[in-house]
């Protein structure tokens, strides 16, 4: 296998097929290859038909939807290690043990070894693949930041895969980790980031643009508040007292305002749902201190009860009075001229 230059550098699109090896065998749960498979937009199946316009010929090696499984499964992982298999792209889903905690077993594996006949741990498969990979992809907040399984206390030293290979680790071609974070992750922000590195690896597409955290920066560029449909009623001091209410949700406990996620735009299938929009808090589960930082999950942080008090006691009312006074007055009547009473405008 010889390098290749940057995506961004070459000439012709590549057209070979892309294989994507998605290792479940991080410290997880499965919940995003789940998830992946409500996605609409695009769909999985519009990915694997090769449906979208210019797009390279995908293949998935994805354990929890393959037909596959043994060694049939693996033999792409083996052919990947050594070179036979190129292009792919890595994508890792659950957290990262530290393996110098597990004495003589391993916290996390991925298929045998056929000479040895042991388990292949996580870590040693991130470490024969990320070299080769053209791009690498760490799905889930578990994969990006360590997750529920980083949880302060825990045995395994669980990690993101920024904090084991290096943040400024960057592929073969050039193109860093990227964090998609969420627990799960939006169905759709998974199958519309893989198509963005997808085509930037067959030199169609543009580079991901990302944050600090090496998310896109497009998905997570906005707080969960800015577009929830819920904001005007915070914007009026109006706040819901009980679950199954229909106003703001920060006294019970929403982080919305402080969290960055695409959700309460996007819905969650379909454009349907979004945690706030449909009643439940955002517990900020995209977030790289999820979820020590924000527990407990259902109380209202100092910041947030003091916005509360403000927006209730202060502005809000007011706001919401003089608001009410203009559409009453102005907005929500007939314009006069269309009275039989009254002369049309000249
Ligand atoms: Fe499961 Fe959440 Fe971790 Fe994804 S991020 S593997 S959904 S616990
Ligand atoms: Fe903001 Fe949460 Fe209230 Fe929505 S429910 S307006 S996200 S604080
Ligand atoms: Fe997670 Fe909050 Fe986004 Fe819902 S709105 S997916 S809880 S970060």
């Amino acid at each position: 296998m010889s390098p290749r230059p940057p995506a961004t550098e070459l000439g012709p699109p590549d057209r070979r097929p892309i294989s994507i090896l998605w290792a479940t065998s991080g410290l997880g749960c499965d919940g995003d290859s789940i998830a992946m498979t409500s996605a609409t937009n695009p769909s999985l199946e519009d990915l694997l038909r090769g449906c979208l316009p210019g797009m390279p010929p995908l293949i998935l090696h994805n354990p929890v939807l393959a037909y596959e499984n043994g060694e049939e499964f693996m033999r792409a992982w083996h052919d990947a290690a050594s070179g036979r298999l190129d292009p792919f792209v890595l994508v890792l889903e659950g957290s990262i043990p530290n393996e110098d905690f597990s004495g003589d077993g391993h916290w996390a594996a991925l298929g045998t070894d056929p000479e040895t006949g042991q388990p292949i741990p996580t870590n040693t498969w991130i470490d024969r693949l990320a070299p080769r990979a053209a791009a690498v992809l760490a799905l889930g907040t578990c994969a990006a930041y360590g997750g529920i399984p980083a949880m302060r206390g825990n045995p395994t030293g669980a990690m993101g895969l920024c904090d084991y290979l290096g943040w400024h680790w960057t592929s073969r071609l050039g193109i860093p980790i990227v964090n998609l974070p969420g627990c799960p992750v939006q169905p759709d922000n998974i199958t519309e980031t893989l198509l963005c590195l997808v085509l930037q690896v067959a030199g169609i597409g543009p580079p991901l643009e990302l944050d600090e955290q090496r998310r896109p920066r497009r998905i997570f560029g906005r707080t969960v508040h800015e577009t929830c449909n819920r904001a005007g009623m915070a914007e009026q001091g109006q706040f819901a007292k009980d679950h199954g209410d229909d106003r703001c949700l920060v006294k019970l406990g929403c982080k919305g305002p402080v969290v960055k996620c695409n959700v309460p735009i996007r819905g969650w299938s379909g454009g349907i749902g979004g945690c706030p929009n449909v009643g439940g808090i955002c517990m900020a589960c995209t977030m790289p201190g999820f979820p020590d930082k924000y527990m407990p999950l259902m109380k209202p942080d100092a910041a947030a009860r003091l916005y509360a008090h403000t927006a209730r006691y202060a502005h809000g009312p007011l706001i919401r009075y003089l608001r009410e006074r203009r559409i009453r007055r102005t907005f929500d009547v007939e314009p006069s001229w269309r009275r039989r009473t009254t002369a049309p405008p000249a």
